[in-house]
């Protein structure tokens, strides 16, 4: 068993820290908070082990919360720490990782360089033995299960990509304006996504006031042959990828998956909205919807798996799928927008 903790416990870090609880291969030895909320106290009920900075200790036992030890403790006796913390601050943190020798897997708002950018689909195997890795962004993280299977059969010449992202998550305080949509000309997106694969790329993103999804559009200009509406379907449908035909809304996805009772409404990957799909010489137009607080927590579980060389590509990819139920969860939305 490898030992696991997440250091920062917002809306990836407990994501991350119940997909760790399921796998065989991980124990969770606990988790990394820093404020006495509500989060603490359900992390207690739920029997994660809460651990704090030593400073903060009595103020978390005066609010009520149970503390099992402090956060160097944690980081000491872990094999593996996934760090879950607000954007730029893994980059501190990654200083004591690194006195201590620890292996580290840091997320999306972190700057490239901090390590080996990683998405299953694209580079499993390339991230094996690495001390660092970053798992690429939501956004990105759709953009390369996108992107990758169709490089991998046609040449692709140019991605235009165009974001609509969510201004904030449902649990945030802060976020974007009520009444103003902000944009951003050649956004960091392309450049993300070409830190994981090759492939000429420009991005434009615009920030609106909802919390629902962000909704991304890429026209994939190709080289000689390119994919039709049928060979999309094929190509995507073994993929960590959901084909909807029918839905219209972010609002019916997001109610579908309360339907289905799934836990905090985590579908973990993106719904290709195939009726925005459009074809004209030698460009393919598609669009599609990104679960932004659930998307990146497989790739979280398979950066692990592949740093410590616990399984390989398919193995693990197939038993995350497995442990968040995603085959499932992918079948049942495909057929409620058939
Ligand atoms: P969040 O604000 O919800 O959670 C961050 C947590 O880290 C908080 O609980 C905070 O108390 C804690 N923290 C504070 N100081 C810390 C420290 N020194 N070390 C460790 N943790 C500390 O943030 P989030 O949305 O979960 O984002 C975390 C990372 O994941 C960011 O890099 C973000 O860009 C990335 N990400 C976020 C989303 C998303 O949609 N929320 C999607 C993909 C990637």
């Amino acid at each position: 068993m490898t030992n696991v903790c997440v250091n920062g416990y917002g809306t990836i870090g407990k994501r991350v820290a119940d997909a760790i609880r399921k796998h065989s291969k991980l124990k969770l030895l606990g988790v990394a908070k820093y404020s006495p909320d509500q989060d603490a106290k359900i992390a207690n009920m739920n029997g994660i082990n809460v651990f704090v900075p030593k400073e903060s200790v009595a103020v978390f036992e005066s609010k009520g919360v149970e503390v099992n030890g402090t956060v160097d403790e944690l980081l000491e006796s872990s094999d593996n720490i996934v760090d879950a913390s607000p954007d730029d601050v893994g980059k501190k943190n990654k200083q004591v990782y690194s006195q201590k020798k620890k292996k580290a897997v840091f997320q999306g708002g972190e700057e490239a360089d901090i390590g080996f950018s990683f998405n299953a689909r694209c580079n499993f195997d390339d991230g094996k033995g690495k001390d660092y890795i970053r798992v690429v962004s939501c956004n990105t993280t759709g953009y390369c299960r996108m992107i990758c299977p169709l490089a991998e059969r046609y040449k692709i010449k140019h991605v235009f990509a165009s974001l609509i992202r969510r201004g904030a998550d449902p649990s945030d305080t802060k976020g974007s304006q009520l009444n103003s949509v902000e944009w951003k000309a050649k956004s960091h997106h392309a450049d993300d996504v070409r830190s994981v694969v090759d492939v000429p790329m420009s991005s434009v993103a615009f920030k609106i006031p909802h919390t629902h999804a962000h909704i991304n559009s890429m026209l994939v200009e190709f080289e000689g042959e390119k994919p039709s509406k049928d060979d999309i379907y094929e190509i995507f449908k073994n993929e960590r990828i959901a084909l909807l035909n029918n839905a219209t809304t972010s609002s019916q996805i997001v109610e579908t998956a309360r339907d289905l009772g799934l836990k905090r409404f985590d579908i973990f990957m993106p719904c290709l909205l195939m009726n925005t799909f459009m074809s004209n010489g030698n460009s393919v137009f598609l669009s599609f919807a990104v679960p932004q607080e659930s998307i990146v927590v497989p790739e979280n579980i398979d950066a692990i798996i592949s740093q410590n060389n616990l399984m390989n590509k398919e193995e693990s990819m197939k038993f995350t799928d497995d442990i968040l139920d995603m085959r499932n969860i992918k079948t049942q939305l495909e057929k409620i927008f058939s």
